[in-house]
């Protein structure tokens, strides 16, 4: 048996696309697709290939690696890398044609090492922290910083391509640091602008800003989840913006048997049957990223309906409560997140009291991860063939070439 058998993860691009698209719509800007952390669990380049194909004028991406892969998979466009530690060598991104972010004066001093070596003029970006505290120049470095990017600009070094700030509080339109920060950042344009600068792009908003926020938008948005199709607010999304999430998770079922009135499940026995029931086994765990948190809160689907985790989430299995008619389900899928009436990733998110974010992007392990495409491109775009990776490196065996989805078009 596969891997994919046991256990996938399916991505659909075209729900990736229509979301892309309806980000522009809805923005009124160029969007900047994020596919950090390898599309938040739905496959990197796949993903960023549906994103282009729907008008994502620059990709965004944390590490300078992932940047340098997605040009090693072909992606032409403008890419931007934002995280870096000391140490670490810039050219391979440089020399790649990755757009780079400064946040002080020792990463100008890195990247002008790195175009020294690349003999090729970077394509520099500058974050200023307006209120996260994360990364970026305090604003006490900034005036410093953009003289000292002015003036390799006009020594030739780089061009400054774009400044940029990020928000904290989003997904609360109403809190006030939204309107300290967007204060900040215009600030900062500012100062920059007194300093010469003339970046092609002043960028603020991640999903929530684009969505929910319309003065955050300046010249680009960087959208990751609301790609995804998941609501970076939950419960908060304006009204048409119809976000398809791209995600289905499905686990078959691996055992079925019944359980008597007082037997208890999963280590530490934390759920006892209080009448007959039967339980079914999946072969995923934490290690897949299924939270050991969802345990005793979590549902599945299996044949349209909803059955409950019993018991704890363990490292390669999990148990769940198919009720006491259940025995014709063994052999069947599970699905952990899909559409209705299947759990939604915010769902799952509220059972483990995290964020969608986390629940996607943890998702890996021994599933098997798919793309599909519910809507081929007619006329020049190549069809796009379903393709199966492991999403580690574990998977002993190729998956088999798979059948189609059918559930395609959510
Ligand atoms: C991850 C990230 C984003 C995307 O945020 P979403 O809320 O997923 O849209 C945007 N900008 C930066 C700097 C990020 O790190």
């Amino acid at each position: 048996m596969t891997a994919e058998e046991r256990a996938q993860i399916v991505v659909d691009l075209a729900a990736i696309r229509h979301n892309v698209a309806r980000l522009r719509e809805v923005a009124g800007v160029p969007v900047m697709v994020v596919v950090k952390a390898d599309a938040y669990g739905h496959g990197m380049v796949p993903a960023a290939r549906a994103a282009r194909e729907a008008g994502a004028t620059w990709l965004g991406v944390a590490s300078l690696d992932e940047a340098v892969a997605l040009r090693a998979a072909g992606d032409e466009g403008r890419l931007l890398a934002w995280l870096v530690v000391p140490g670490e060598d810039w050219a391979p991104a440089i020399a790649a044609d990755v757009d780079v972010t400064a946040y002080d004066l020792d990463h100008l001093e890195a990247v002008a090492e790195a175009v020294a070596v690349t003999g090729r003029p970077a394509r520099l970006q500058l974050k200023v922290d307006t209120g996260l505290s994360r990364g970026g120049a305090r604003r006490e470095e900034w005036a410093a910083l953009v003289a000292a990017a002015r003036a390799g600009e006009v020594a030739g070094t780089w061009r400054v391509t774009g400044i940029w700030s990020h928000l904290a509080c989003s997904d609360e339109p109403e809190h006030p640091a939204n309107a300290r920060q967007e204060a900040a950042f215009r600030e900062a344009l500012a100062v920059a602008d007194d300093a010469g600068l003339r970046p092609e792009v002043r960028h603020l908003a991640n999903s929530a800003g684009a969505l929910l926020l319309p003065s955050t938008r300046f010249d680009l948005v960087r959208c990751g989840l609301a790609a995804y199709g998941l609501d970076p607010a939950p419960g908060r999304l304006p009204a048409g913006v119809d976000l398809r999430p791209a995600m289905t998770v499905r686990a078959r079922l691996a055992l079925v048997k019944p359980i008597a009135a007082g037997d208890a499940v999963s280590y530490g026995h934390t759920w006892t049957a209080a009448a007959p029931t039967v339980v079914g086994l999946l072969p995923v765990g934490y290690a897949e990223g299924v939270p050991r948190a969802a345990g005793n809160r979590a549902e599945v689907t299996v044949a349209g309906r909803r059955a409950p985790v019993r018991g704890v989430v363990c490292m390669d299995q999990l148990v769940v409560d198919l009720g006491p008619e259940a025995a014709e389900h063994a052999g069947e899928d599970a699905v952990l997140i899909g559409p209705a009436p299947a759990p939604t990733a915010q769902e799952w998110a509220g059972w483990c009291d995290t964020i969608s974010y986390e629940i996607v992007t943890r998702l890996g392990g021994r599933f098997a991860r798919r793309h599909v495409d519910s809507a081929p491109a007619s006329g020049t775009a190549e069809p796009t063939e379903p393709t199966t990776e492991p999403t580690t490196e574990m998977t002993t065996e190729p998956a088999s070439v798979p059948t189609a989805v059918g559930e395609g078009g959510r």
